[in-house]
């Protein structure tokens, strides 16, 4: 069975990762949304409810699970038993950022893989931290992250 990962801090998730979701639920058997909790980095949603909203956004792709994991990613996807990792790639000045980590883990687990998908171009400028600064002005970012997120960006801001 291939097992993969799509680690990130989903701080909140986007129609951006929902649509590398999609597209690699298709390429493996099981696939798990591994959700970053790191206490030294500040979010605006606690892990707990990273995970419930991207629970909530994905609950009709059956082979699709979420958890949240702390530590090293290449730790967690050995605990789950993932040969591959998924990353999304925006733009070159993701790339940098990407290649080194990616490297990296390639240096420590040989054995599991990093996969990058480019996003679809509708997607391409959006990001976790703009569509909160976009709710903090009190705009409506619907058109660029699930229901459930909207509404919590609402709650958020009142
Ligand atoms: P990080 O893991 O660096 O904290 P995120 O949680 O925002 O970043 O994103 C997780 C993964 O999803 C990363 O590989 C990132 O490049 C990718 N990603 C973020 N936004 C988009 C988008 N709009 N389209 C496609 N991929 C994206």
């Amino acid at each position: 069975m291939r097992v993969g990962i799509y680690p990130g801090s989903f701080d909140p998730i986007t129609l951006g990762h929902l649509d590398i979701i999609k597209r690699s639920s298709k390429m493996v058997d099981k696939l798990i949304i591994a959700v970053l909790n790191n206490s030294a980095k500040k979010a605006m949603f606690s892990a707990d409810e990273r995970v419930a909203l991207i629970r909530e956004t994905v609950k009709d792709i059956p082979n699709v699970s979420v958890e949240q994991f702390e530590g090293l990613t290449v730790d967690f996807a050995r605990k789950v038993g993932a040969n591959v990792m998924f990353r999304g790639l925006r733009a070159v000045t993701d790339f940098e950022y990407e290649i080194q980590i990616a490297q990296t883990n390639h240096a420590i687990a040989p054995d599991i893989d990093t996969l990058f998908l480019t996003t679809s171009v509708k997607y391409s400028f959006l990001s976790s931290s703009i569509v909160k600064e976009i709710s903090m002005y009190k705009e409506s970012v619907e058109q660029f992250v699930p229901e459930c997120v909207a509404e919590a960006l609402i709650k958020k801001f009142k």
